[in-house]
């Protein structure tokens, strides 16, 4: 499998992909829930990219939903991730090809498809509110995601205190975006300890 002029489409694939692994993910917290979900998915979020055999498709989706499920913090566990091995060889490829691992995607290059940060954020952004307090209390939030949390308080807040809750996900997208497309939490939030810092601060909690 090859792949070619990922980098030249628009991102917003990217965005919409990581937003939806991240949902299942929050909901199921199951990785063959997932890893299904992804083949099935396949066509839609890698159609358009051009793959040297008709199974490309489906074998990125089986690497992106490992790679991104093992970055993972699932709340069933504490925000943490539940990582799941490199398939043995004999095993049946789990880019459901029919063929052993060995024979198939065991052959690709390694493959990283998201960051911790990418993961964390998005889901700072989906995570229900009460279940987003609990996640910023385990002190494993990233500050790219202390962001995004923070800024939800804020707006919560700013929402009730203006009797709308219209404008309260908008911003927060903008702002993922954003970060995402930069690639550094440096570069929106400055050092680590200030960023700690001024959520503790905005937020009441002990950061
Ligand atoms: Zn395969």
């Amino acid at each position: 499998m090859a792949a070619k002029g990922a980098a030249s489409s628009s991102n917003d694939y990217v965005e919409q992909l990581l937003l939806e692994m991240v949902a299942h993910m929050l909901s199921h917290e199951d990785f063959e829930a997932l890893l299904t979900w992804m083949r099935d998915s396949a066509q839609r979020f890698f159609g358009h990219m051009d793959f040297v055999d008709e199974g490309g498709p489906r074998a990125l989706a089986a690497m992106v939903a490992r790679s991104a499920w093992n970055r993972m913090p699932l709340p069933g566990n504490h925000f943490k991730p539940r990582p799941v091995p490199t398939p043995g060889r004999n095993d049946s490829c789990p880019c459901n090809s029919g063929a052993k691992y060995k024979h198939c995607c065991a052959e690709l290059p390694s493959f990283e498809s998201f960051s911790a940060d990418d993961i964390w954020t998005a889901v700072a952004i989906q995570l229900p509110a009460a279940q987003l307090r609990v996640a910023i209390e385990t002190k494993r939030m990233p500050p790219i995601a202390l962001a995004e949390a923070a800024r939800r308080e804020l707006l919560a807040a700013f929402c009730a205190r203006a009797g709308s809750a219209e404008v309260a996900e908008r911003p927060i997208a903008r702002g993922w975006n954003r970060s995402l497309r930069s690639g550094s939490a440096s570069s929106v939030l400055g050092p680590r300890s200030s960023a700690r810092g001024a959520v503790g601060r905005l937020m009441d909690v002990d950061y």
